[in-house]
């Protein structure tokens, strides 16, 4: 789970993060006022959308080379006019996409003057199977560029669950920045404070980038932070800062109903009941030459109401073009699972062919229910089998 910029930073700043003062705005009046309750004389007027690179991004409804997501403002009538620009316009920047995002929220921050930028993350490394500290004196910069271009300028140290952020951490973090004296000091506090918060709030990724140097000050200026969704049940306050509107839709249909759902870019739905089943029935849809429209596993526990929403959001998408059922009765029986079958695409009145492979306990009174309902299921009896038959339909030329 994600969270947008400004309330990273109100939760890093929590955990003892320096960021400078700033406020969230939904309209171009709260805006305004939210710049009158900073010092100015200069302001940021940053969009808040679940992706980087806005500053160098672009609007889609603005003229070619207008400015882009982060925009510096020397007065409230500048500050005015940049939020006009962006809310309810759709920026464009290198981890949106072409399709961009539309803005709906706004940050409005001190602006500082920056004497150099760097980068400074916390993640879980896979391999060490321990939080890793990745820095960079190159700030400010697409550090996947950085670290294809000059992997030597990427530091990267990990922690010993055992015992622990430890003082020499801060200190190489110091070292790898090039900072000294009290900016080194304060290097080592914003080390602590990221891990406070990275353990505190189950994050799976927290990324200052910049942090910045200003004077005599280092400051958290940009903040990217990713939790751990499996261990959201432990932090409601963190929960209830997920912004529905940055997620896929048909993704929040799918996990109200508890349903494992990813779309793709083909055109066979696929409703399967485990993780692995699931990808095994991909892949294969692969292997006779189509491509599958989602991934989608309904799970162990599939009722009738699951089968149902699962329909729904497979046919909600306009690109699918036929529907691979591949269920293995195991704990769910196979004639529950057919019952939940058809009630579900008499419901949902089905017009592409659908495709059902069904294994395990009462696969004949499965099969049977399915036979007898009436509709137009093509029966498969193995999953090569099912791949085959609704490739073929989908294939067919219309
Ligand atoms: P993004 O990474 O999405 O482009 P950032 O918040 O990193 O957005 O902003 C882009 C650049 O804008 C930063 O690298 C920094 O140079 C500048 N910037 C961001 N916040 C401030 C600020 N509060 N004051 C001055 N400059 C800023
Ligand atoms: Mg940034």
């Amino acid at each position: 789970m994600n969270i947008h910029e400004y309330q990273a930073k109100e939760l890093l700043a929590k955990f003892g993060a320096p960021v400078p003062a700033g406020h969230a705005a939904m309209s171009v009046e709260e805006a305004v006022e939210a710049a009158k309750k900073l010092p100015g004389p200069l302001w940021v007027v940053k969009a808040q959308i679940h992706a980087g690179g806005r500053g160098k991004g672009h609007f889609k409804e603005l003229p070619e080379g207008s400015k882009g997501g982060v925009r510096l403002a020397k007065s409230l009538e500048e500050v005015e006019a940049h939020s006009k620009d962006m809310l309810g316009n759709t920026l464009v920047t290198v981890q949106t996409g072409e399709e961009g995002k539309e803005v709906q929220r706004l940050y409005i921050t001190d602006g500082v003057d920056i004497d150099s930028e760097f980068y400074l993350a916390m993640l879980v490394d896979r391999a060490t199977g321990r939080i890793a500290i990745v820095a960079s004196p190159e700030g400010g910069m697409d550090i996947e560029q950085v670290a294809h271009d000059t992997p030597e300028k990427v530091h990267t140290f990990t922690i010993d669950p055992a015992t622990g952020l430890m003082p020499h951490h801060g200190r190489s973090v110091a070292a790898a920045l090039g900072l000294t004296g009290s900016l080194a000091k304060q290097a080592a506090k914003v080390t602590t404070a990221l891990y406070k918060a990275f353990l505190g709030t189950d994050a799976s990724q927290i990324e200052i980038n910049p942090l910045a140097v200003s004077g005599d000050d280092l400051l958290v200026l940009d903040a990217k932070v990713g939790f751990d969704g499996n261990a959201m049940f432990r932090h409601p306050d963190i929960a209830e800062l997920r912004d529905l509107t940055e997620e896929d839709p048909m993704e929040v249909e799918a996990s109200k109903y508890d349903l494992a759902y990813i779309k793709l870019d083909g055109d066979i739905g696929c409703m399967v009941n485990g993780a692995g089943l699931a990808m095994a029935t991909m892949d294969i849809i692969k292997l006779n030459g189509a491509f599958p429209a989602n991934f989608l596993d309904v799970g162990g526990g599939a009722s009738k109401e699951k089968v149902t929403a699962a329909f729904k959001i497979i046919l909600s998408d306009p690109a699918v073009k036929g529907i691979l059922v591949n269920i293995f009765g195991g704990i769910m029986r196979c004639d529950t699972i057919a019952e939940g079958i058809v009630a579900a695409a008499k419901e949902v009145d089905l017009d592409v062919p659908l495709v059902v492979r069904l294994e395990g306990t009462n696969v004949k009174q499965g099969k049977d229910i399915l036979a007898n309902s009436g509709l137009p299921i093509i029966a498969a009896d193995d999953l090569g089998d099912a791949a085959r038959k609704i490739v073929a339909e989908v294939k067919q030329p219309a």
